[in-house]
């Protein structure tokens, strides 16, 4: 648990906010991939599986993840990466490889397939004997392992109430709303640009256990800074000065949204900055190599 200090960041203060360093556990896979990975694992050794397959862009933190964990675990991993020739040499792509993972490139027309059941079997035939992630681990499978993240926030926060987590396929946010009771509040800042479908999302990837969950919770659709990985001025400004005066880094896609959400909600007064915030950092630093401004 890391406590923001009060010193304000373009004028608005972060008092009052902590925020839940996911980014700092896991080792060669810090943040939520993690948790919505563990499951796959233990379904490759039961079902004796040598390999799993997954989907992901060239800056993926998902297959990131997968080749780590892959390469600790001792599992052969496999990604089937969105060709962008110029991103070939990601740095996050050299990772990959050098933990072992198998890379193919398949075109962008392709890849739309990529939730397609006889796409998905061609795969799994090709890396047989083989289990299937979906991209970014969005399952209730993933959802039940990010279950872990909300006996973490009891555990380690037992006075938080109000919850704030960024949101790509909603499974992280998920796990919170099915772990959670109703005396929590849990707002999800979506990283996507009028993904108005994120609550039916939400609501599908709830683990059966937990379809009659009372927590709050709700998506904001209004600080994707111009859709999925795009960065505007604000942001790149946000993102600068928050690290600068924290000493916290953040990452263009996920976290830096969400705190650029507290400090908007903050700035117009619609939430007060005496209030007490939990914000998950759910890591994805890796992803910082892909913006030079970052440094
Ligand atoms: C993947 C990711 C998310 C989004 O998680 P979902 O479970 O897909 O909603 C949030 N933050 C970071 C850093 C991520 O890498």
């Amino acid at each position: 648990m890391h406590e923001l200090s009060d010193t304000p960041v373009l004028g608005v203060s972060f008092d009052h906010v902590s925020l839940l360093r996911l980014d700092q556990t896991g080792g060669l896979a810090p943040g939520n991939k993690a948790f919505k990975l563990r499951h796959y694992f233990f379904e490759a050794k039961r079902l004796g599986a040598a390999r799993l397959i997954s989907f992901g862009g060239p800056w993926s933190n998902h297959l990131h993840a997968l080749a780590a964990m892959g390469c600790q675990l001792g599992v052969e991993t496999v990604g089937i990466v969105r060709g962008e020739l110029r991103e070939e040499n990601s740095a996050m792509l050299s990772d990959a490889r050098r933990w072992g993972m198998h890379i193919v490139y398949v075109s962008r027309e392709d890849y739309r397939q990529r939730n397609e059941a006889a796409y998905q079997q061609k795969f799994i035939e090709r890396f047989a004997p083989s289990v299937l992630i979906p991209e970014g681990g969005a399952s209730r499978a993933g959802a039940r392992g990010c279950m872990a993240v909300a006996d973490i926030i009891r555990r380690k926060a037992p006075l938080a109430r109000h919850i704030v987590v960024p949101v790509g396929t909603g499974t992280t946010m998920a796990g919170l709303v099915a772990g959670l009771d109703e005396s929590f509040e849990i707002d999800g800042i979506s990283a996507l640009k009028g993904a108005h479908d994120l609550t039916q999302r939400v609501k599908a990837l709830l683990p059966r256990s937990a379809r009659n969950s009372r927590a709050h919770w709700r998506i904001l659709h209004d600080y994707h800074c111009g859709g999925f990985a795009r960065v505007n001025v604000l942001l790149r400004e946000f993102m600068l000065a928050f690290e600068t005066i924290h000493g916290v880094e953040l990452d263009p896609v996920y976290t830096g949204k969400m705190l650029l959400a507290i400090h908007q909600l903050r700035a117009c007064g619609v939430w007060h900055e005496g209030a007490s915030v939990l914000a998950i950092h759910t890591g994805g630093l890796q992803g910082r190599r892909g913006y030079s401004w970052l440094g």
